[in-house]
């Protein structure tokens, strides 16, 4: 029938009119900002920066030696509105899995220009970088305002948590997976170096034996 969604639109908003004078569950707004409804954990806006505090190499300040980000780019390049803008360091800090990486001397975000879009999250090979649920952003500085630097984007694991916990527990769930791999190969590693010295040390004192019979 013509007009029948218009109808039944009309209906729905009806029955919550009514309705929310004898039921707060049919009241679908809240009188904001003195009430808020906390947001769900699919909501995202903004990136923000994840560092963890247990993992940073020794340095202060703790947001920064222990920003996950290896300044590696890709989000830079992948970005679609080109709102990015990261300069890699001069020297290097061991990461999670002990390995010596490069980490961003710079990493600016201009959200006045992000869309919100999360791919920079999805090409992020090191769990990086997450969506944020900040949204009460305005500034009336229109340009310098908006354009979030390294600090204001770091932000703790234990944040990351807070607004998306199943994400995160599957994040961290996943980085411990790597660094038992990563310490087992390096015990393998350690292991076959010294059973390769042992073996030169041996085919050495055998050498000289035969010599000086
Ligand atoms: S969410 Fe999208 S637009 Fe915003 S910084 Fe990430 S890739 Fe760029
Ligand atoms: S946030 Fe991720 S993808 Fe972007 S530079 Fe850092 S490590 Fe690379």
């Amino acid at each position: 029938m013509l007009g029948e969604g218009i109808l039944k639109g009309l209906w729905e908003t009806a029955k919550n009119f009514t309705g929310s004078y004898v039921s707060a569950d049919r009241l679908t707004t809240v009188e904001y900002p003195e009430q808020r409804i906390a947001p769900i954990e699919a909501t995202r806006d903004f990136p923000f920066l994840v560092f963890d505090e247990e993992n940073r190499d020794g340095g202060d300040p703790v947001w920064e030696a222990g920003l996950r980000c290896v300044a590696c780019q890709i989000c830079e390049k992948e970005c679609p509105p080109k709102c990015i803008y990261i300069e890699r360091s001069k020297d290097k800090k061991l990461d999670y899995l002990g390995k010596a990486q490069y980490y961003p001397a710079r990493f600016d975000i201009d959200i006045s220009v992000c869309m919100s879009c999360q791919i920079c999250v999805e090409v992020c090979p090191f769990d990086a970088i997450k969506m944020d649920t900040e949204f009460e952003l305005s500034t009336t500085d229109r340009f310098g305002g908006l354009l979030l630097d390294r600090e204001q984007l770091a932000k703790p694991n234990e944040y990351y948590h807070k607004i998306h916990p199943a994400e995160a527990a599957g994040v961290d769930a996943h980085l411990a997976e790597e660094k038992v791999k990563a310490d087992a190969k390096a015990k393998a590693a350690a292991e076959a170096k010294l059973a390769a010295e042992a073996k030169a040390a041996a085919d050495a004192a055998a050498k000289a034996t035969g010599e000086g019979a």
